[in-house]
């Protein structure tokens, strides 16, 4: 049972975990409160036969640097539980390579400049407005008087269609999820800047070496344990407990839980049942019931184990599959992931159809590669919110207009698209307010 000085975190994905593990680090008792059996939400391992892989490939960037350092802090070896790979981008069309992006190693923006400059599968006055482009967002001069969406201000920038095609749209459609002709411009331009234009590190690619469950969400649960906190696991909160605009706990179904603190780390989706009863939170459930979401298939497919890929990570354009992601980095040889992001028609197939036709391509990109022994499809119909142009308008702070209720999660106010970066900012600056608030 938690006691009033307990902050009870509900919602046991990265950004409760993130949460939970910094009022940990700062002394503070809590509780975490899981509706599933399994901790880490989106982010979490899923079994695929004998092999542990993900609920959805993950890529972090070495831009996610909260996350880095949550993970040192709940005692995460980044060396072993993490590859890192200098920016690299092979993107194919029909069965041919179409276009490189390779960063040297020079500092911030240069290494993307240059990378730009020499870029296979540009024409010369591609490379230029490209690069025109990136050294207008790094420099800080691109100013949007009100957002735009990401197509519009790629227009404006002059980029050409077929350079959209190449580089901006994957870019776009891997970071926030969102088709480009609806994305928001002020997001994409903040990834862009994160990225690309403070230190060459950031642009870095990180595979997990792990599945998701081992990198964070198993070492923070440890961590949170082992200095008397509690996570509890099969806990659906169905109810808040609120008098006087003053949160005291949360229902479970089996009984009350008295709390001072409550931090809600659940998605738009599944707060909206619990704030709505509330009549000071009534702008908040509104903006809350605008948010729409979209689509994140994975088709693990394995091969031989004798089977690789020639990078780790590469793209495609033309068909269904958009990135191709070799396991061999995280201990699974010849299992490879194919990542399809947003919306599309593989959303109208069968996974039996959606693998049939996954494996085709796989077969015309790769002729050399022998038939698949196994397939495996994990559609996730509401893997991220729909980052849309004007979406930052409508997302919540973490403080809410009932004392001692907050609101953490990758939708937040925090400026980034649905990333594990997002999840993890939100749930540290959450904390940091609740021990601020305690002085
Ligand atoms: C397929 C897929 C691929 C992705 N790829 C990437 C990627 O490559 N890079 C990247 O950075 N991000 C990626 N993301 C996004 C990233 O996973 C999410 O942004 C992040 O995990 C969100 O974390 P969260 O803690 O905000 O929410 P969640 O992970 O949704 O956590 C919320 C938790 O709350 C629990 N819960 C819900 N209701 C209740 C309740 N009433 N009581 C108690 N518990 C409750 C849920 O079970 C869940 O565990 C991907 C997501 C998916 C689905």
């Amino acid at each position: 049972m938690a006691s009033n000085d307990t902050v009870i975190i509900v919602g046991g994905g990265w950004a409760g975990l993130s949460c939970a593990a910094e009022l940990t680090r700062h002394g503070r008792h809590v509780t975490l409160l899981e509706s599933a059996r399994q901790l880490g939400g989106r982010a979490r391992r899923v079994a695929f036969g004998e092999y542990p892989v993900d609920n959805g490939q993950h890529i972090l960037l070495g831009a996610y640097t909260h996350t880095l350092q949550l993970l040192q802090t709940v005692g995460v070896n980044l060396a072993t539980h993490i590859m890192r790979m200098p920016l690299q981008l092979h993107l194919h069309e029909q069965q041919r390579p179409a276009f490189v992006l390779t960063a040297p190693k020079l500092p911030a923006p240069l290494h993307l400049l240059a990378a730009l400059l020499r870029a296979p599968g540009l024409t010369l006055s591609q490379r230029w407005t490209a690069i025109r482009f990136g050294q207008r967002f790094c420099r800080n001069n691109i100013i949007l008087e009100k957002d735009l969406t990401a197509l519009e201000l790629l227009q404006h920038e002059k980029q050409d269609s077929r350079l959209v095609q190449l580089l901006w749209e994957p870019l776009c459609l891997a970071a926030l999820n969102t088709s480009i002709d609806v994305a928001s411009a002020e997001v994409f331009l903040q990834v862009l800047r994160d990225t690309f234009c403070r230190n060459r590190h950031d642009s870095d690619l990180l595979l997990p070496k792990t599945d998701l469950s081992a990198l964070l969400p198993d070492h923070a649960c440890e961590y949170i344990e082992q200095r008397g906190g509690r996570v509890e696991l099969g806990q659906r909160v169905e109810e808040l407990l609120i008098h006087q605009r003053q949160i005291h706990g949360v229902r479970c179904a089996d009984s009350p839980r008295p709390a001072s603190q409550v931090v809600l780390t659940i998605p738009p989706y599944a707060v909206l049942p619990l704030l709505k009863p509330i009549p000071a939170l009534q702008d908040t459930t509104y903006n809350l019931a605008n948010f729409t979401y979209e689509p994140i298939c994975t088709i693990y497919v394995k091969y031989p184990d004798d089977v690789s890929a020639d990078f780790p990570v590469q793209g495609f354009i033309g068909g269904l599959s958009q990135w191709l992601i070799d396991r061999r980095v995280s201990g699974l040889p010849g299992l490879m992931a194919v990542v399809i992001s947003g919306p599309g028609p593989h959303m109208n197939l069968s996974h039996t159809e959606l693998a049939r036709q996954i494996c085709a391509e796989l077969t015309l990109a790769f002729p050399h590669w022998p038939a698949p022994d196994d397939v495996f499809v994990i559609c996730e119909k509401r893997a991220t919110f729909s980052c849309r142009s004007n979406i930052n308008a409508i997302r919540p702070d973490n403080r809410t207009l009932v004392k001692g209720l907050w609101l953490a999660g990758d939708y937040t106010n925090t400026g980034y698209p649905a990333t594990i970066e997002g999840a993890v900012q939100s749930g540290l600056r959450c904390a940091r307010q609740i021990v601020a608030d305690s002085l």
